[in-house]
């Protein structure tokens, strides 16, 4: 087997710096390519909130004072090194330095306490990308591969065909659309900042609908594209809301589109071998989960009854993540026997509503309003029934996680959470979660309803499906695998 040498590029990754499910793939898809046998290297910027001694950051020297033209600005930036240390193996990570840009500011795309993206985005990201390609230049370390990701990392595949260097040729290119619905959108005035030739300034180069898009960009110019799941890949050609205005270009690119569900890094979201829950158990001393639910109680300050089926979501703040849905059923839901938790942190109006909800409910509603990255393995350990109403979703992680700690997920039959949760009414040899297709509060409502009977009124049932969950693989083996097959296919054209 040829060792392939992969550079991934990424603007998060777990534990170095983390906004979502980005962060968790760029820590452990690296991380698996590595035990297959290939030498991959990761890069993102060095933001503020990375722990500069935490995570033992070095200095490159040849790739120290480096110099990048933004517009008629000109930034000084070095790329300084550090590792992502997984179980068995660890990655080499190299960090780009610049403090205007990134070690000064505390949030990753936006201001932490505006909420509000960072008006320079396009200046940030078109440092990152030029960086990528200067460290492709210096390292004397060649990528057989270098794979984007998201459109902080879309300007690279246009950036590397305008190099002269012949060498740099040999480096192909993949990116991956974590979400299509985030495409990096700049003004055309700003157009000078990118250092292209004019003749890109058009519909047929970097521009779409009179804006700057840096996803359509590396759309047009990657060797190849691919989403997270095979059936959001469907969905961003075939339905017109799905694609977000980008119909045409993916069709353009439609022979190169691929989807490859993302995996789970099964050492961190184990419940035998979790350091931070209450009480560690497998599918087959299930009962100790019992303890982990007690502990959710106590925690938020509930009496306990272990008849009541605790159902949670973990989750950013958003529409598109069904609190439209679960806001119009709040009242409804209340009136079940049922205990629920909310952990998440997004959109303001929510928060309210949600604060509200709590107090009005006191032994029934717990919410945490924040990023916490314990409760969430709390959750997932006490909790007996996860909810996740995406309008849309490229994959999901939190299903998944949410099945290996014995949970049911009810989920909405869209994009990743399609290929990952087999409807139970569907197919009751197989099934292990709740699926719903229609977009309503009501479905949802109907959905939760029978998860509660279920639980409440057949034991036997509810521990078999669980117990398939929990015995499901979703690790990065067999997608890692597609990975590497994808990059051979990509160098071998
Ligand atoms: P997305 O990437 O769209 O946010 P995913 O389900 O793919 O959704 O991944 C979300 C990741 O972020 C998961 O690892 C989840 O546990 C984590 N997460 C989201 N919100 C929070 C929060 N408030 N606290 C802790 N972890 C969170």
């Amino acid at each position: 087997m040829k060792k392939l040498k992969i550079l991934f590029v990424t603007p998060e990754a777990a534990p170095l710096a983390k906004t979502g499910g980005l962060a968790d793939v760029s820590y452990s898809l690296p991380l698996s390519l590595i035990e297959k046998g290939h030498d991959v290297r990761i890069i993102l910027p060095k933001y503020g909130a990375i722990d500069e001694r935490k995570f033992k950051i070095h200095e490159v020297l040849r790739l120290k004072n480096l110099v990048a033209k933004i517009g008629d600005k000109e930034a000084r930036y070095n790329i300084r090194t550090s590792f992502v240390v997984g179980n068995k193996y660890k990655v080499q990570a190299y960090l780009v330095e610049n403090h205007e840009y990134f070690s000064n500011r505390k949030g990753l795309y936006s201001d932490p306490i505006t909420g509000k993206d960072y008006e320079d985005n396009n200046e940030r990201f078109i440092l990152f990308a030029r960086s990528v390609i200067e460290a492709v230049k210096l390292l004397g370390w060649q990528p057989d591969i270098i794979h984007l990701n998201d459109w902080q990392s879309s300007l690279v595949p246009l950036y590397l065909k305008l190099e002269k260097e012949e060498s740099l040729k040999n480096s192909k290119t993949l990116l991956t659309i974590h979400n299509l619905a985030y495409q990096g959108e700049f003004p055309l005035e700003e157009f000078y900042k990118l250092g292209l030739p004019e003749s890109y300034k058009f519909e047929d180069g970097v521009v779409i609908y009179d804006k700057i898009n840096f996803l359509k960009t590396g759309i047009l110019y990657a060797d190849a594209i691919n989403t997270v799941s095979p059936t959001y890949a469907k969905e961003i050609i075939e339905d017109k809301e799905r694609s977000a205005g980008l119909k045409k270009v993916l069709l353009k690119r439609k022979d190169c589109l691929y989807g490859i569900l993302n995996g789970i890094d099964e050492e961190t979201w184990n419940p035998e071998k979790d350091e931070i829950i209450l009480r560690n158990y497998n599918y087959k001393s299930y009962e100790l989960k019992l303890e982990n639910k007690k502990n959710l109680a106590v925690k938020f300050g509930f009496d306990f009854n272990p008849d009541e089926p605790y159902i949670y979501k973990i989750s950013r703040i958003i529409d598109a993540k069904g609190f439209d849905l679960i806001s119009e059923i709040f009242d409804e839901l209340m009136k079940l026997d049922i205990k629920l938790f909310l952990l998440g942190v997004g959109e303001k109006k929510y928060h309210k509503f949600f604060i509200e909800k709590q107090n009005k409910y006191k032994n029934k509603f717990g919410c945490y309003i924040g990023y916490n990255e314990d409760l969430s393995h709390y959750l997932h350990a006490g909790g007996d029934i996860f909810l996740m109403p995406s309008r849309y979703e490229p994959c999901g992680l939190n299903q998944m996680y949410a099945l290996k700690y014995g949970a049911v997920p009810i989920v909405r039959k869209t994009g990743g959470l399609n290929d990952t949760i087999i409807d139970i009414e569907e197919d009751p040899e197989n099934g292990y979660g709740f699926s719903f297709k229609e977009y309503k509060p009501e479905t949802l409502l109907k959905s939760i309803i029978k998860a509660v009977d279920l639980y409440k009124n057949n034991k036997a049932l509810w521990l078999k499906i669980i117990k398939r969950g929990m015995k499901k693989d979703f690790s990065w083996n067999n997608s890692a695998k597609l990975y590497i097959d994808l990059y051979k296919n990509i160098i071998s054209k």
